[in-house]
């Protein structure tokens, strides 16, 4: 194996430990507010960690909960009421939501100037547009990764996103490209994926297939950013067991790669630094403090 592994796990306590000395340097303290709806098991676990994160930092984090009943009209209510709440700086609703609510509709409620997951069509449109605003946490990780692997000037590699979702491989790509990477996107109508991806120097698989990416897709010496987190069976510790793995199957592609990032430990906790970086961000352009150089 010869690839550089990239810690998102440490790359991640170095942001959130700069968070916590910009946030000390801060008139005052941030505020983010997280709405959970219902009790999925898995968003109760991310819930608690942003909240554990946030405290860490030394910003302050509201939980507000509404049970699985809610209707889409209680969840818009909760976020008009922390639009309007001049304490709040950042809104974030956990996704997924109960069956039967509508999370385009909610999000598209929240104030872009709070919109934290940078995932309202004001922040999606400032990032096509090359406007400054909040972007999304986890495609602001990858790029953060890149730079701490490859340093801070990307300009001229040549990114292959594989997958184009609103939230991750779209996002992604155009941070690439303001990065002034030449930047493809590949999907699943892609002719000839694996030749597709042996062009990339950085290749980031955000599709949702476990170990999907192989070895032989990766050109030498490039850098593989795995998105993908899909939960499969492991029975190898024992029955029943399961265990998290990226798109990129990890073995064969770091025999090829020069960085590889892991799953677990790559681009998740990331994804859970940039929120503190950007309720800091949206703290900032609220109450018109300097924004502090983090990353
Ligand atoms: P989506 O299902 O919304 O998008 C998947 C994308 O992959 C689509 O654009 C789809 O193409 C493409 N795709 C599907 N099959 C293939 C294939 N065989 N070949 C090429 N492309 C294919 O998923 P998300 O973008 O929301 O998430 C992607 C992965 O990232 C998931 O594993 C998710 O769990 C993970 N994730 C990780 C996060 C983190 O913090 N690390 C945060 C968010 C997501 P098409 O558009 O043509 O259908």
């Amino acid at each position: 194996m010869s690839a550089v592994r990239i810690s998102g796990t440490e790359i991640a306590a170095d942001v959130r430990a700069k968070v916590a000395v910009a946030v000390a340097d801060l008139p005052s303290q941030p505020c983010l507010a997280v709405i959970l709806v219902g009790e999925d098991p898995a968003s109760e676990v991310y819930v608690r960690n942003k909240i554990k994160d946030t405290e860490e930092a030394g910003m302050v984090s509201v939980h507000h909960r509404l049970p699985a009943s809610a209707t889409q009209a209680e969840v818009e209510a909760l976020i008009a009421e922390l639009n309007g709440d001049d304490g709040v700086d950042g809104i974030l609703l956990q996704l997924p939501l109960p069956k039967g609510l509508d999370p385009d509709a909610a999000i598209e409620r929240i104030d872009p100037a709070k919109d934290v997951d940078g995932l309202t069509e004001v922040s999606a449109g400032r990032l096509s547009l090359g406007k400054p605003g909040l972007r999304s946490c986890t495609p602001e990780g990858c790029v953060i990764m890149a730079k701490r692997a490859l340093g801070n000037d990307l300009s001229g590699k040549h990114v292959v996103v594989i997958g184009r979702s609103i939230l991750v491989g779209k996002p992604a790509a155009l941070l690439f490209l303001a990065e002034n990477c030449t930047v493809t996107i590949a999907h699943s109508r892609t002719k000839d994926l694996p030749a597709v991806c042996r062009e990339a120097d950085i290749l980031v698989p955000a599709v949702g297939r476990p170990e999907m990416v192989k070895g032989d897709w990766v050109k030498p010496g490039a850098m593989v950013i795995d998105v993908g987190i899909n939960r499969v069976p492991a029975p190898e510790k024992g029955e029943g067991k399961t265990k998290l793995v990226g798109d990129a199957d990890y073995n064969s592609c770091a025999d090829v790669a020069g960085h590889i990032t892991p799953v677990p430990g790559g681009v998740g906790p990331m994804t859970r630094a940039c929120l503190l970086t950007n309720t800091v961000k949206a703290a900032c352009a609220r109450r018109g403090w300097p924004v502090p150089e983090i990353g």
